[in-house]
């Protein structure tokens, strides 16, 4: 077992179970999170017995960084994995703080169509020490300290709900990483049962829902997820959660060019969230080679954000970052397997 993927209340657990005290734990956090070692050894405050239980039961792991591009404000990840796979994480430079971009999947089987994430089929999903690590490993590299976490790298976080929950409490942990809940945003395509668990878990941490299309019929086509979870569900489900949480909801729609960018698609979705404390955030399509979806022309951009603004939606474009670098979800990881 990965320390890493220990919650702090496990450890705590883990040593009463020894017949230690609890505060061994947050020493052990300590450790870990602020002082950052690699070794059970450099842990000098614990008692020598302790660190040899501790070495049996667990291991200190990171995954290896194994490509590395950088551009204007940004830089992204290849990662491997102890079992050979690979996953990618974008750092980006912001105004307001580092934002790191993580993966929660060893690919993807939400089968979006415009997405490279899916291509190459999930092949599992990632431990919580391994959706953890990412940002340690960004953060030691860069020599920085990381402000946001998005849940929008490689993977569907709601797929694996368990251990990105456990990952949310590690870094939100203010004996751990110390992340804000307000700072993390989770990203999921619309699993509406989970977005039901989700609401009951009354976190401070912001959803962000990958909307893209304002009907069934577009939405069905460009993201299968829609076929099990209509809009209604999904529309239904987000408004049960800010009503419980009190919190915004951000929908994201990706500019396709000539499928999803017209005028009248900019009413529909306006009709569609009329009343719900939401933002949209309309994100530039990032092309990739292999996929033939275009990106919207930026004027038309503007004119679809005219249309919701003139119908009192919320709405921001996402600033464009990395496409120089292959930033687009999947695209490191799907080339690197194909040898390009
Ligand atoms: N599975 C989750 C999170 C990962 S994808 C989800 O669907 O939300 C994160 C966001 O990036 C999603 O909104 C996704 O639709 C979007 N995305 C995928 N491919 C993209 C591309 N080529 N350009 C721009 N955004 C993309």
């Amino acid at each position: 077992m990965n320390i890493y993927g220990k919650t702090l209340n496990e450890l705590e657990n883990y040593f009463e179970n020894l017949g230690e005290k609890k505060y061994k734990a947050t020493q052990i956090y300590d450790w870990l999170y602020k002082k950052r070692v690699s070794s059970f050894d450099e842990m000098t405050n614990i008692k020598k017995d302790i660190i040899k239980k501790l070495k049996e039961d667990f291991v200190i792991e990171k995954p290896t960084i194994i490509k590395k591009l950088s551009g204007k404000d940004v830089y992204k990840y290849l990662f491997e994995l102890t079992d050979g796979q690979k996953v990618e994480a974008v750092l980006m430079v912001h105004d307001y703080g580092k934002s790191l971009c993580i993966s929660t999947q060893v690919g993807c089987n939400m089968g979006c169509a415009f997405c490279e994430s899916g291509r190459l089929k999930k092949k599992r999903n990632l431990n919580t020490d391994e959706i953890v690590t990412q940002i340690l490993l960004v953060e030691e590299d860069l020599n920085i300290r990381i402000s946001h976490i998005v849940l929008m790298g490689i993977g569907e976080p709601f797929d694996n709900y368990e251990n990105v929950m456990a990952f949310v409490n590690i870094v939100n942990c203010n004996k751990g990483i110390d992340i804000g809940a307000r700072h993390i945003t989770i990203s999921t395509c619309g699993i509406v049962p989970k977005i039901k668990s989700f609401t009951k878990e009354k976190l401070q941490v912001n959803l962000a829902i990958s909307l893209h299309a304002p009907n069934d019929e577009l939405r069905s086509k460009l993201m299968k997820i829609n076929k099990a979870y209509p809009l209604k569900e999904v529309i239904k489900a987000v408004k049960e959660y800010i009503e419980v949480t009190n919190r915004r909801v951000t929908f994201e729609y990706i500019m396709l060019k000539d499928i999803n960018d017209s005028q009248k698609c900019a009413i529909q979705l306006a009709s569609l969230l009329k009343g719900i404390n939401c933002y949209v955030n309309l994100i530039p399509y990032n092309e990739t080679s292999h996929i033939e979806f275009k990106k919207t022309k930026e004027s038309s951009i503007m004119e679809f954000y005219d249309t919701l603004k003139k119908h009192k939606i919320n709405v921001t474009v996402r600033r464009e970052f990395g496409s120089e670098v292959k930033a687009a979800c999947g695209q490191l990881r799907s080339n690197y397997e194909e040898g390009i």
